[in-house]
């Protein structure tokens, strides 16, 4: 076993010592382009210091693009992009590329934090499939945004830098092919002539051209501009994500890594949409405090389901997991999670149906079961965008997927005052669900509107602001301090 150990260690230094010492290892593209696809990682020296900053500039902005995807989840493409623009220019130098306003040594350094600050997260992220999946995902969508922003001479370099043999059809060139390209796309002549069609070697879009998407001939695939975007995307996440998987394994021969890994530790929690929330230190909650807990702290989401429970006795998968996980980080032990759940669930079924199809299930989300993660609470991002419930759940954001009139009437029995019921339905239609939530905060408390100093994007943090507010010093309810 050690022996075995020992050969893989040895291969995995042989093949970074190899990686290092090829002449191809260059970070930077050779062109004009902004853009790239990150194949091989840079090897400057950089300080610890800096290569934090950078990589907290990079996760500032793409949790920034997780918070705008949600908010224009509706709307238009030119909406969304148009406020990508406004809302990641000031906070993000990489986005200042495309203006015409930065020096020739901005403009390297620039596209130099974007190589570090991209493999630092890589680096970061790699160490579970859920950080993995958010971090490619965001990735994708910043690398989308700024090929969008790229000239047209740029994006040819960015084919000449990676290999991408691919090219602007000509007006002679369109013409002389122009029934075909009519007759593969449903469009006009006049209509074709207009479009943007790019002639690409068909082995990089072998998917398109197996699903009879393209128009193919003499080895060349032709493609409008939006199926290119598709094919380079493809590339880069299939990259991306063999990348990530290797880079799990060599985490371990990672030099620096007393300090280094702590500061990667500290980027995965210290601020996206998938930020862990745990119960705060010394403090807990017991099952018996639950009720009292719901009807004063919790964001709606939650406190649905808390009643669902008490008058159904019984919660699905996706309930389970979502208040499961949210009760975990409040503090909530496994013992008093076991008690909880049995409790409700047997005044339905007998205790053993409960330990045989449920105690499984909750012992697995506090890590003692199966492959012992410590799974987090679900963001609101997760909640939303992930396993919407179907009619008879009872998991999900109230905001996000109730009906209009199921809303309202989740709000009046809150008891919120008409006029804000109205503005939270008006701002759950424009899926600005984090400020209908973030009202709902205020005005439950009887708080100014636009008081929170930050939108909530966390039941938990719905959860610590309003224990934070009252103090803890609430009637029927005190949080126990730990016995540790
Ligand atoms: S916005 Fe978030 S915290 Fe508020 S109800 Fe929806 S999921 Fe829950």
């Amino acid at each position: 076993m050690q022996f075995d150990n020992r050969s893989r260690r040895s291969k995995i230094l042989r093949d970074v010592n190899e990686i290092k010492a090829s002449d191809n290892y260059t970070f930077t593209s050779t062109g004009e382009s902004n853009l790239c696809m990150y194949e091989l990682a840079p090897k400057e020296d950089i300080s610890l210091r800096n290569f934090e900053d950078i990589a907290a500039q990079r996760l500032k902005a793409l949790r920034k693009i997780e918070e705008l995807k949600l908010r224009h989840e509706k709307g238009t493409h030119e909406e969304y992009k148009a406020s990508m623009t406004k809302e990641l220019t000031p906070i993000f130098d990489l986005c200042k590329l495309h203006t015409s306003a930065i020096t020739n040594e901005q403009r390297k350094e620039y596209r130099l934090n974007d190589v570090i600050g991209h493999f630092a997260l890589r680096l970061a992220f790699c160490r579970s499939p859920e950080d993995t999946k958010w971090f490619v995902t965001h990735e994708i969508e910043l690398f989308r945004y700024r090929f969008q922003n790229e000239t047209k001479s740029a994006i040819k370099n960015f084919f000449l830098d990676n290999n991408f043999d691919a090219e602007l059809m000509s007006p002679t060139e369109k013409e002389s092919r122009i029934e075909d390209l009519c007759a593969s796309y449903g469009l006009s002549p006049d209509k074709v002539r207009s479009t943007e069609i790019w002639a690409m070697d068909a082995l990089d879009a072998l998917e398109l051209v197996r699903k009879r998407k393209a128009f193919v001939h003499s080895g060349k695939v032709y493609l409008e501009y939006d199926s290119l975007i598709t094919i380079i995307v493809q590339r880069l996440r299939a990259n991306m994500y063999s990348s990530m998987a290797r880079a799990n394994q060599y985490m371990g021969m990672i030099e620096e890594q007393d300090r280094l890994l702590p500061r990667l530790e500290r980027l995965t929690k210290g601020g996206y949409g998938g930020k862990e929330f745990n119960a705060a230190e010394g403090q807990s909650i017991t099952r018996h405090q639950i009720d009292s807990a719901s009807s004063q702290f919790f964001p709606l989401c939650m406190s649905g389901i808390q009643s669902h429970l008490r008058k159904n006795h019984h919660l699905k998968h996706g309930a389970r997991r979502q208040y499961g996980l949210f009760l975990k980080a409040i503090g909530l032990s496994l013992d008093e999670a076991m008690a909880f759940f049995r409790e409700e669930f047997t005044q339905k079924i007998d205790s053993d149906k409960f330990e045989k199809q449920y105690g499984y299930n909750i012992r697995h989300m506090y890590g003692k079961e199966g492959k012992r993660v410590e799974y987090t609470a679900f963001s609101c991002a997760s909640i939303i965008l992930n396993n919407p419930p179907s009619h008879d759940d009872c998991h999900g954001c109230p905001f996000k997927h109730s009906t209009e009139d199921g809303l309202k009437s989740i709000l009046k029995s809150n008891k919120i005052k008409s006029e804000y019921i109205d503005e939270m339905i008006a701002l759950s239609k424009i899926n600005q669900f984090d400020k209908a939530c973030s009202l709902h905060w205020e005005v439950s408390r009887g708080r100014e509107k636009g008081s929170l100093p930050s939108l909530i994007t966390h039941p938990n943090q719905y959860y610590d602001l309003a224990r934070d507010a009252a103090g803890n010093a609430v009637e029927g309810f005190k949080m126990e301090e730990s016995s540790e």
